[in-house]
């Protein structure tokens, strides 16, 4: 069976390795943790690591010894005592029968001594039942259960569950950490300065971008921002929601749209800082000569809207707020942005 997590991953986490080490010496584990940060910078990798160490027979100070039986069943994934909860990849909800799964598993004594841990990935997703049911739990601590939850964002959680976990912060991964992965996983001519860049410290936003057809996406939305109608029509926003009617899908076509905003919100931003004739660092530094090009299109103020505009809905998708509803809106400020309407 595949390893669940590469060690690679954890590098850039030393101060979360090091408060860890001082609980677990200290014997004061927690019965409950919230790791929270932006998405690909190593929660999950971290959450089973922590696991590792705690359920490890032969644990030191500086972590698990990963050679013991316990640790070795963690590193492929079939230790008895960890189950890992996600939501699944067509609904936009962890409902409330997950949650009671999750308080079934946990109830169990562990099966190898030590701990039973759950780890819950997405724990913003819950529903307002789910998320009800699941502080119930965290109020009333199971002996050796330990919940170890995953999120991008601590204020789209319910404060009742932040104020009962310890929590615990990851930040975004330096640049030369996310260079130092691109080297070892893609071949030096395959990776982008913008790839790089436009990660904003997430392995997982390199490996979407490696995978997707990014570069090609970007190259798509550099075109149009060239293109004579840019300004003056609103086939930039009509060509931007037309490529997303293919994806029949509707949680694919969501997840392909925030991508799409996203990448479109960095591009805004590069333009707004070539525009101020500032010296700022660009996200794609590689396409400086097209951008600034596009740059004398609009002004700083302009480009600053839009990249609000982007930013603005994309966190309404995030939030799960109506898909059509908010492409609606989104359409809408857009064309009134350009006087189109
Ligand atoms: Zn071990």
């Amino acid at each position: 069976m595949e390893a669940v997590f590469s060690y690679d991953c954890l590098l850039g986490h030393e101060y979360v390795e090091r408060f860890f080490a001082r609980v677990i010496e200290g014997g004061k584990v927690g019965h409950a943790y919230l790791f929270f940060g932006p998405r690909g910078v190593g929660k999950k990798t971290f959450a089973f690591y922590l696991a590792q160490w705690l359920l490890c027979r032969d644990s030191s100070r500086e972590g698990p010894c990963l050679e013991c039986v316990s640790c070795q069943k963690v590193q492929h994934n079939n230790h008895p005592d960890i189950s890992f909860f996600s939501p699944a990849e067509d609904r936009l909800w962890i409902p409330l029968e997950a949650v009671m799964q999750i308080q079934r598993e946990v109830s169990y004594a562990p099966l190898e001594g030590g701990y039973r841990i759950a780890i819950v990935d997405e724990v913003e997703r819950m529903n307002e039942e789910a998320a009800n049911a699941f502080l119930k739990t965290l109020e009333e601590p199971q002996g050796n259960a330990i919940f170890i939850l995953l999120a991008e964002n601590i204020y789209s959680l319910k404060d009742t569950i932040v104020s009962r976990v310890q929590k615990v912060r990851f930040a975004p991964l330096s640049l030369e950490r996310v260079w130092g992965y691109c080297r070892r996983e893609f071949s030096e001519e395959g990776v982008l300065d913008g790839v790089v860049y436009s990660s904003m410290g997430s392995l997982e936003r390199v490996r979407q971008f490696m995978d997707s057809g990014w570069l090609e996406r970007r190259d798509w939305l550099l075109g149009m921002l060239e293109g004579e109608e840019f300004r003056f029509s609103s086939g930039f926003v009509e060509g931007i929601l037309g490529q997303l009617e293919s994806f029949s899908k509707r949680q694919a076509r969501r997840k392909e749209l925030v991508e799409t905003l996203e990448l479109l919100e960095t591009l805004f931003r590069d333009l707004g800082v070539l525009s101020s004739c500032s010296r700022g660092i660009l996200f794609h530094p590689d396409r400086r000569d097209r951008l600034e090009e596009i740059s004398r299109k609009c002004s700083f103020v302009e480009w600053f809207h839009l990249f609000h505009l982007c930013w603005q809905t994309r966190q309404k998708l995030a939030y799960n707020l109506h898909l059509e509803l908010t492409l609606e809106n989104f359409a809408i400020e857009f064309q009134q942005e350009w006087g189109l309407s």
